[in-house]
């Protein structure tokens, strides 16, 4: 089994490239914003406990995500090649537990982005799938006028979270708590950096490089 983690500030399309790559090389991808959102509209323990913390732009406990991503890793995916993290690790903690589980080849990718108004533009202006978490911009003219995913038809809108103060908030919190996550894999050897302000289909180039 192949485990592939995305890294980068929020916006630098690591839940767009992820959906690509799920669909093109057989990977499941496991976004854990994506499922802590879905605990959220659930109304389960874990959601009613985290829904003021996401609405902030703080990270959620690390007990909380982790027993999350643990009990999707717990699933059968021997059909598919491997797994892409979109979201975790996000501290120190979650990657050490994360090591802990055994893979065959680990790849770390680093989706930088020197340029925080890039960032913010980026975040104020996507449309998110409720769904299947798939990104659509507000400039596509398509999903404004139907408001619907093109991959599994259910509501596409703006993320609560996706406004000017909260997306300041979780960019400082990536610093703060997601960088040095980063750095750990650089220091394991684990660690490929891309240009993430490039073009989608340029980004997904050099992810490609990598990955073949
Ligand atoms: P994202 O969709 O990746 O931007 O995540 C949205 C929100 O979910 C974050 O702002 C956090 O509140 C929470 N979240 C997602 N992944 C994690 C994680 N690995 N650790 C802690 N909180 C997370």
């Amino acid at each position: 089994m192949k485990r592939i983690i995305l890294f980068g500030a929020p916006g630098s399309g690591k839940g767009t490239q992820a959906k690509l790559l799920e669909m093109k090389y057989n990977y499941v991808k496991i976004s854990t914003g994506d499922l802590i959102r879905a605990e959220v509209r659930a109304n389960t323990d874990v959601g009613i406990r985290v829904k003021s913390l996401l609405e902030k732009g703080e990270l959620v406990p690390d007990d909380a995500i982790v027993g999350i991503v643990k009990c999707h890793l717990e699933k059968d995916y021997t059909d598919r090649n491997g797994y892409i993290l979109d979201g975790f690790p996000r501290t120190i903690f979650q990657a050490e537990e994360l090591s802990r589980i055994q893979v065959e080849h680990e790849v770390a990718i680093y989706l930088k982005i020197g340029n925080e108004d890039i960032i913010v533009n980026r975040m104020l202006s996507r449309l998110t799938c409720m769904n299947c978490g798939s990104i659509y911009s507000m400039l596509d003219e398509t999903i404004q006028r139907n408001k619907t995913c093109n991959h599994c038809g259910n509501p596409v809108g703006q993320r609560p979270d996706d406004n000017p103060a909260v997306v300041r908030n979780r960019i400082h919190v990536y610093r703060a708590q997601t960088k040095p996550v980063i750095d750990y894999y650089k220091g394991k050897g684990l660690l490929h950096k891309i240009d993430a302000s490039a073009s989608v289909e340029d980004v997904t180039k050099a992810i490609e490089g990598i990955l073949n």
